[in-house]
């Protein structure tokens, strides 16, 4: 999953972006109102987290001009100010969640994870797919009632295809989900990752579209 981070100041920055890799999200870093303004294809994002104390203006006035173009993608707002008013002018602006910092990670990501839920319209936290089980949470999976050992990419990938069972995935798509912008980009990788998934969850799984790409089934 993608997340950008809007967060100006660099230390913190770098920490929770280093966090939120390490759970498993690509991360793209914005740092100012600026640059986050024409951020492309923000729909796309799993999730924006919002600093409203931003160089060049307030992180409200970006909140607002993004649902204002329409952008849908669930936004939560991690500033230092918290006060009841900023909360209530934050949901107010179209926040969906709204974190006052300093923030233990763990509640970050439960929040975060939160969010993906109601998006997605469910209340169970796990992806059900037959006999198999991907719990967000706890990051686990079970293939007919065993535990299933993924590496971090494959467990990305898998949530991603369970996330989006039924549709097709191109390798651009799978690579815009699972890796950095900065990152060394290949699409090869997603072929060996697709296949290493396959030889772990079983092959009928993943079915794969001649240029198309690939669709969980
Ligand atoms: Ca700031």
């Amino acid at each position: 999953m993608r997340v950008l981070l809007v967060e100006d100041d660099p230390l913190l920055g770098a920490r929770l972006g280093d966090r939120l890799r390490g759970a498993g999200y690509a991360v793209d870093l914005a740092t100012s109102r600026e640059q986050g303004e024409d951020w492309p294809d923000l729909d796309s994002m799993a999730a924006v987290i919002l600093d409203l104390g931003l160089p060049d203006g307030d992180g409200l006035d970006l909140l607002r001009h993004w649902r204002a173009q329409g952008i849908n993608c669930p936004i939560l707002i991690l500033t230092a100010r918290g006060s009841w008013q900023d909360k209530v002018e934050g949901l107010n602006c179209g926040a969906d969640d709204f974190v006052v910092k300093p923030v233990r990670f763990e509640e970050l990501q439960a929040r975060l994870n939160a969010l993906f839920r109601r998006q997605g319209g469910q209340r169970d936290t796990s992806l059900r797919a037959g006999e198999l089980v991907l719990d967000p949470i706890t990051r686990t999976v079970e293939n007919v009632g065993e535990p299933l050992a993924l590496s971090r990419r494959e467990f990305a990938l898998l949530h991603l295809f369970m996330r989006r069972a039924g549709q097709v995935l191109s390798q651009i798509d799978i690579l815009d989900n699972l890796y950095d912008l900065e990152a060394e980009r290949e699409l090869n990788t997603i072929e060996v990752l697709v296949g290493r998934l396959r030889r772990k969850i079983g092959k009928h799984r993943i079915a794969t579209l001649r240029g198309m790409g690939y669709r969980f089934e």
